[in-house]
């Protein structure tokens, strides 16, 4: 496949086009395993996991990249999320059976999808990306062109076992890049879903551009994992009042948060409770369990 677990960029020599490749196995697979969707979800999922990958490529600051997709239909929410470590996240709801195959933008009609850059340091950063066409790349296409001025071509594909993806565009602040844009857009539009799921970067970058002088970069691994952690748990709970969340802890035993993407489970009993509207205003200690 599309090299596994890997994201790389390719630069080319002698034009102002950039290129990065995505490929998903484990990463995937892992980010999915928990959650037991239908088949559907996890295609889809997986296009979003290898576009933030790719996304994360273009980013030159430490931050997180999240793409989420709203609607009042039946699938209400999924979204995938990418950091500069390329950590990957995701995550699907839905109501009821959901169709065999159903195009992304059709799922989502009358819904929203947004794209955020939550860079570490600095301003968040949140644009609309139309649903236009039928497929999440079309959607993406058109984000760059109509909000970055920047033309690009955006390849998605996922199974239920791997996810890959391939991205062109024009450098930002490139000159006049029409000629060379015409030139390797026409290249790479002839790269298949199979030939993306299932040839390694090298094998790609030779059979689109051999005459065009790419070279690819160390290539960075991309895993899942969730960063979640006790203390953002805690922090998300103080949005509730402390009378609220006593008497949960009174009923209960304990106030029992499980991580929507990993499913880990946070527990925080009275004396938790108490300690987190202390003036420290913070949960000391580890993330073992109660
Ligand atoms: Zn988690």
């Amino acid at each position: 496949m599309s090299s596994s677990d890997q994201l790389q960029r390719v630069i080319f020599e002698h034009a102002d086009i950039r290129s990065v490749l995505a490929g998903l196995e484990q990463s995937y697979q892992q980010a999915i395993a928990k959650h037991h969707y239908p088949k559907l979800i996890n295609v889809l999922l997986g296009e979003m996991m290898a576009a933030v990958s790719l996304l994360s490529a273009t980013l030159k600051f430490d931050g997180r990249l999240l793409l989420q997709a709203q609607s009042s239909n039946q699938v209400k929410m999924m979204m995938a999320e990418c950091n500069h470590q390329r950590d990957l996240r995701a995550i699907a709801r839905f109501d009821g059976e959901l169709p065999e195959q159903a195009e992304f933008c059709e799922l989502l009609k009358g819904g929203q999808l947004v794209i955020t850059i939550e860079p570490d340091q600095g301003q968040r950063y949140q644009g609309v990306v139309p649903l236009e066409g039928s497929h999440l790349s079309e959607c993406l296409e058109a984000y760059f062109r109509l909000s970055e001025q920047l033309p690009t071509q955006i390849h998605l594909v996922a199974d239920e076992h791997r996810a890959a993806g391939f991205l062109l565009q024009v450098m930002p602040a490139s000159g006049d890049p029409t000629a060379d844009w015409e030139h390797f857009s026409s290249l790479s539009a002839t790269l298949t879903d199979t030939e993306l799921l299932e040839l390694d970067n090298a094998t790609i970058l030779h059979r689109l551009f051999h005459e065009e002088d790419g070279r690819l970069y160390e290539a960075d691994k991309l895993q899942f994992k969730c960063d979640c952690s006790r203390e953002r748990t805690s922090d998300a709970l103080r949005a509730m009042s402390r009378e609220e969340l006593e008497q949960i802890a009174r009923e209960d035993g304990s106030v029992d948060v499980s991580c929507q993407f990993c499913n880990e489970l946070y527990q925080f009993d009275l004396a938790d409770i108490a300690m987190m509207f202390s003036d420290s205003a913070k949960v000391e200690g580890s993330d073992q369990l109660h």
